[in-house]
């Protein structure tokens, strides 16, 4: 793990912490700032960090921001911990890549990747959330740490618990890719492999979470705190595009979260003065195997129905999405879309961008991939819009996905001659050929 990261240079805080409250998203009852998730006096809808945006205007600038860590730390006025020494492990201030060939293929003429397939440690925008949660579970005295995931989360949890010294457990559904798994064992935690798909282990988790009180889960009881590390996502695109905000974003949707974290980042920023604000449109990306949200979209429903999960898209594989509505409202309220697409186009989307951009991505990133292309072509992104696509994990992680539709290396002796063979048929199968041929 890297120790080279810079520690955070935040000047002390000399008075209170800028996070104030959790207020209930739904009847706005609040709450003390203890490991709780939803409004168990009132309506038990999902609970939600309060700021005091003044204090957060006083303290900050863009000079502030910019003479920060190199990581998501730099943004920490605006994250719900109090401590000046979180958990620091390189996590954030990924690259936001401006594409050149993919952005020709698709008709586009300004269009970004935020790559956080090759976010640290774990090589998955999760990193993001799990370093705010576990930094605000030490705060709140928890020593172990879990979480329900559909593997990226376990390898962060595991990860970041390793470096910070925390015991952990993790349930994940059995049938996940192995990369997945190997990634999380490797870290020592204890792992449980459920029977069962990921809403299941998440119902076991709420249920564990209410019997083993003294476990900080990560997206259960800690979840207030954890989805505000999706704000950075928002944060680092505003910053990185010189202090300014796209025009439209595209993101993979699982519980809907990462998606309104965006929205609350770049409004945060508009809030206290760092951005000028203007209209973002935010497009959603699901799975046609695990798409509740898209078909609520479809079928002009403000709710959702429950799907069972059949899809290669294991890692957004979630049936029934906590923030689904607020997903689905936002990208109404903003002019944006939310469409699913089929396994094979996912597959052909983490082709097109490993082809194009030299990125590879897991399958939630070629759903991201395959939607961005899908509306490009249908005409609902201008090829003048500011677009940004969200690309959350890495695809070495997910190599069964793709295998048996790369092709196979051309296997030849260390002589000239059989060099000269292998490269005649290497132009009978067109390798060399095709990039010239197809921008
Ligand atoms: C978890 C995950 C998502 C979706 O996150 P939500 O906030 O639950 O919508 C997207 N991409 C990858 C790679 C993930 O691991």
């Amino acid at each position: 793990m890297t120790q080279a990261i810079d520690r955070p240079q935040t000047p002390a805080l000399s008075t209170r912490p800028n996070f104030t409250a959790l207020r209930c998203k739904e009847c706005g009852e609040t709450y003390d700032l203890g490991p709780k998730h939803v409004c168990e006096d009132v309506c038990f809808g999902p609970l939600e960090v309060v700021y005091d945006y003044d204090a957060i205007r006083r303290q900050v600038t863009r000079a502030s921001i910019a003479a920060g860590p190199k990581s998501i730390w730099r943004y920490k006025a605006f994250l719900p911990v109090a401590t000046d020494t979180p958990i620091d492990v390189g996590t954030g201030m990924t690259p936001l890549v401006k594409t050149n060939r993919l952005a020709r293929r698709l008709g586009l003429k300004s269009l970004y990747i935020k790559n956080d397939a090759v976010n640290m440690p774990t090589l998955s925008f999760k990193d993001r959330v799990v370093s705010v949660a576990l930094t605000r579970a030490q705060e709140l005295g928890f020593t172990t740490v879990s979480c329900a995931s559909t593997g990226n989360l376990a390898n962060s949890t595991a990860a970041i618990a390793a470096h910070a010294g925390l015991d952990c457990c993790v349930f994940i559904p059995s049938d996940l890719e192995a990369g997945k798994v190997l990634g999380t064992l490797i870290y020592g935690p204890t792992v449980m492999a459920v029977n069962g798909n990921y809403d299941q282990v998440n119902r076991l988790c709420c249920e564990v979470a209410n019997t083993h009180d003294s476990w900080g889960f990560v997206n259960i009881n800690l979840r207030p705190y954890y989805s505000e590390g999706s704000k950075t996502l928002g944060y680092e695109v505003a910053e990185q595009l010189g202090w300014q905000l796209p025009d439209h974003i595209v993101a993979p949707l699982a519980s809907g979260s990462l998606f309104t974290k965006i929205h609350k980042g770049f409004q945060e920023f508009v809030k206290v003065g760092l951005v000028d604000d203007k209209p973002v449109r935010f497009s959603g990306a699901q799975a046609e195997g695990c798409s509740p949200i898209a078909q609520a979209f479809e079928e002009g429903r403000d709710f959702i129905s429950p799907v069972k999960p059949n899809t290669i898209a294991k890692s957004i594989a979630i049936g029934n999405p906590a923030d689904g509505v607020y997903a689905l409202e936002l990208a109404r309220k903003t002019n944006g879309n939310i469409a699913a697409v089929t396994d094979a186009e996912i597959i052909d989307g983490i082709k097109l961008l490993a082809e194009t951009e030299g990125i590879f991505t897991e399958t939630a990133g070629g759903t991201t991939i395959a939607v961005l292309k899908k509306l490009a072509e249908a005409g609902k992104i201008d090829p003048d819009e500011t677009t940004v696509a969200y690309i959350t994990g890495n695809g070495l992680k997910t190599q069964e996905a793709v295998h048996g539709y790369i092709g196979e290396p051309l296997t030849l002796e260390p002589k000239l001659d059989s060099f000269e063979r292998a490269l005649e048929r290497a132009r009978t199968l067109d390798r060399l050929e095709w990039k010239q041929a197809s921008v």
